[in-house]
């Protein structure tokens, strides 16, 4: 059981924005622009560990993940138009060595945003390969940000975990579940005795041999480290909350889910990317397994997520000037 630590009371402040510049202004574009990032020393360089280059795959490889992509986006349930699909598939992109452990590419797809105080988004699902309903999500937010001109930059990668998918399992090939193989820095004191005696060596939560053991948490080390994302968002399914993993935002006021804080644990995103990088994770825990049906509540927690992620830092970086 996971443990609930605080609940959030929704502020019944400020409006959610659209991630199009189409929409009104919204109170956020009356707040003083916050420091540039370039301004602010210690807001540039998160501290990852140095990784090897990011090299994109060769022409044929990413043609075949531009298929596996077709194939992938099919299969998620409430999908997107066959067109589109193919529509948003030519664009996608592979990282030479992002493939599962059964040689199932893990594909990317890039979209720039035009606004100057916009943020890096990078936005996954599937890292539970039974959580179907998570992609749905994530491709239809490929195919939006295709017909618009978004404020914030997003990298999307909508399968990390296709071999688990194939077979309907949390956990990948290996038997590892990748959201605790996150190299954090409590890793080797904390992952595995929590996995043994917290979890009494539940086979869906093994953190794995070793921290990033496993080429799918390879594939999003690499992702995290060249694109360098200012928020994170991951999309899991069943508990129907959003959880966050960061400073004390306000959060937006109309939101299809309670904001709740659930926590992190050792070798998970939220506990590698916030705890020891000061990056924040919002989690989105969809209803049930199949996630939600309706195309419009896809849109609003989109746009949702880019709220509390310009939100998110501007409040970094306030505190980042005041120490
Ligand atoms: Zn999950």
């Amino acid at each position: 059981m996971l443990k609930i630590l605080t609940v959030f009371t929704v502020l019944i402040l400020g409006m959610a924005c659209k991630e199009t510049l189409k929409s009104p202004p919204t109170d956020e574009g009356k707040i003083t622009p916050p420091l540039s990032d370039s301004k602010d020393p210690s807001a540039t360089k998160p501290h990852y560990a140095q990784s090897k280059k990011f090299i994109i795959a060769s022409k044929k490889q990413v043609n075949d993940s531009r298929q596996f992509c077709i194939k992938s986006l099919k299969k998620m349930p409430n999908r997107i138009s066959k067109a589109n699909i193919k529509k948003v598939c030519a664009q996608v992109s592979l990282e030479r060595s992002c493939y599962s452990k059964n040689k199932q590419p893990i594909f990317h797809y890039d979209k720039k945003g035009i606004s100057s105080r916009g943020k890096k988004i990078l936005a996954l699902s599937l890292i539970h390969g039974d959580e179907h309903g998570s992609g749905t999500i994530t491709s239809s937010w490929m195919n939006r940000l295709d017909g618009l001109k978004p404020r914030n930059t997003w990298r999307v990668l909508p399968v990390i975990n296709p071999d688990g998918w194939d077979k309907s399992t949390r956990v990948n090939a290996n038997g590892v579940d990748i959201n605790r193989n996150f190299p954090s820095k409590d890793w080797e004191d904390l992952a595995y005795n929590w996995w043994r005696d917290k979890k009494k060596s539940d086979p869906r939560r093994y953190p794995g041999p070793k921290a990033s053991s496993e080429s799918e948490t390879n594939c999003l080390l690499k992702h995290i480290n060249n694109f360098k994302p200012d928020f994170i968002i991951s999309i899991h399914t069943p508990l129907g909350l959003l959880d966050f993993d960061g400073p004390k935002v306000r959060a937006p006021s109309t939101l299809p889910l309670p904001w709740q804080k659930l926590g992190n644990f050792p070798g998970s995103l939220g506990r590698y990317m916030w705890k020891d990088h000061r990056v924040p994770v919002l989690t989105i825990e969809l209803k049930g397994s199949r996630g939600i049906a309706k195309l419009e509540e896809f849109d609003r927690l989109q746009d949702i997520s880019g709220t509390v992620a310009i939100r998110a830092g501007k409040l970094l970086n306030k505190n980042r000037t005041k120490n």
